[in-house]
């Protein structure tokens, strides 16, 4: 279900909304994710900032399941987003905060998307290369790749037969 807003009628009526969204909603993510169940919380918000410029917070929370760069194995991942997008009212003021905010910024249009807002910030956020913590891949998984366990004594061992 697509949750459209003005974006600048939004943010100056400090517009709000919450709700939970299925992971099945966002296609983008998809390739991403071991798992398509469960769904994440969202809200969104419209605000001015204190010299009355206009922006939209939005935070996501909630699991998302990706697999491991190493194992293949299932890997959770906790998602607490919190976002404050600038709103530029054309591609002239876009191009001017770009170059000048250290915050992130988007062109407002009357028809934004946020369920598009939402699922490029959990975009940005996945790390390039999600592993398990160290020891805590699945053994099976290692195995079937070929992946030796590590075996720092044994290596310890014949460096000392050669002295
Ligand atoms: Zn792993």
């Amino acid at each position: 279900m697509p949750l459209i807003i003005d974006a600048l009628d939004f943010a100056r009526h400090a517009g709000a909304h919450h709700g939970k969204i299925a992971l099945s909603e966002f296609e983008r993510l998809h390739d991403y994710l071991a798992a398509n169940s469960g769904e994440l919380q969202y809200a969104v918000t419209g605000a001015l900032d204190k010299d009355a410029r206009p922006a939209l917070q939005i935070t996501v929370r909630g699991a998302i399941t990706l697999r491991c760069q190493r194992c293949l194995g299932e890997l959770e991942h906790k998602l607490d987003l919190s976002t404050v997008l600038r709103l530029a009212k054309n591609e002239h003021e876009l191009a001017r905060l770009d170059d000048h905010e250290s915050v992130e910024c988007i062109l407002a249009a009357r028809d934004t998307d946020v369920l598009m807002l939402i699922e490029d910030e959990i975009l940005l956020s996945l790390p390039s290369s999600p592993r398990h913590n160290e020891g805590e891949c699945s053994i099976a998984g290692l195995e079937g790749r070929g992946i030796a366990r590590e075996k720092p004594l044994a290596a310890l061992a014949g460096l000392k037969k050669l002295h």
